[in-house]
């Protein structure tokens, strides 16, 4: 169950925690303001509430998780979004990091592969005023009806770069996806260059839940 009752306490907690986020080197303003005004104790359990501002990840049920605050915003930053673009996400979870997407002004589209988590983030995030188009599925097969998108964003951790993935990226695009073992994950930035050649950086280690699905990991 999620709760939700905005407060100039939680206002007061999330100005807390951009700060927090500024200090651990985030920069860019689009990614800080997206974050202080998106209310992530509504996409937690009501039981969490009172964390909902700290650094971490939580729980959302399911066995999975809401990405810690500098783990979404450091992809966010990476990600360069700007708005009107189309962007992508890979692991729609609690659906908050489609709400920091849709504040900042990306046509958001998200993948989600557990029925009752992709169902519960779109109620969510209906009754909280975000626009973004939800699927349930795979999302290592990407959103070919969709295609192509500006920028697309994995939010779970992936053995190895689903080929649909980088098919669905648009010339200039910007794709982010942890990729490593089922423990921890090298961020890495995939860009399509204007001759449709690949360019491929790294960057800090993450710890996701794991991508699953056809091209990710098998369930065990
Ligand atoms: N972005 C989320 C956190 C994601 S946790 C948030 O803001 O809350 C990773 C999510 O990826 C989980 O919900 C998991 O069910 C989902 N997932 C795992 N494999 C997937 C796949 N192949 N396609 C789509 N979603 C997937």
């Amino acid at each position: 169950m999620s709760s939700f009752f905005e407060s100039y306490k939680h206002r007061g907690m999330r100005r807390g925690l951009v700060q927090k986020l500024y200090h651990k080197g985030i920069r860019d303003e689009r990614v800080l303001r997206a974050i202080e005004q998106v209310p992530r104790h509504a996409f937690m359990d009501s039981a969490f509430v009172d964390h909902a501002y700290q650094d971490k990840a939580f729980q959302i049920g399911e066995g999975q998780t809401i990405s810690q605050p500098y783990t979404v915003a450091f992809q966010t930053e990476l990600l360069q979004l700007e708005p009107g673009m189309k962007v992508l996400e890979i692991g729609t979870g609690s659906g908050y990091q489609c709400a920091v997407l849709s504040v900042i002004g990306g046509q958001v589209y998200s993948i989600e592969y557990n029925q009752i988590l992709h169902e519960r983030a779109k109620k969510l995030l209906d009754k909280l005023g975000y626009t973004a188009q939800l699927k349930w599925g795979d999302g290592t097969e990407g959103w070919e009806a969709q295609a192509p998108f500006h920028r697309i964003l994995v939010t779970a951790g992936a053995p190895q770069v689903p080929q649909a993935l980088v098919e669905q990226l648009e010339v200039g695009g910007r794709l982010i996806i942890p990729v490593g073992d089922r423990e921890r994950q090298e961020m890495l930035l995939i860009e399509k260059m204007e001759d449709e050649t690949i360019r491929q950086s790294a960057f800090n280690l993450f710890s996701f839940v794991p991508l699953l699905g056809q091209y990710g990991w098998s369930q065990s």
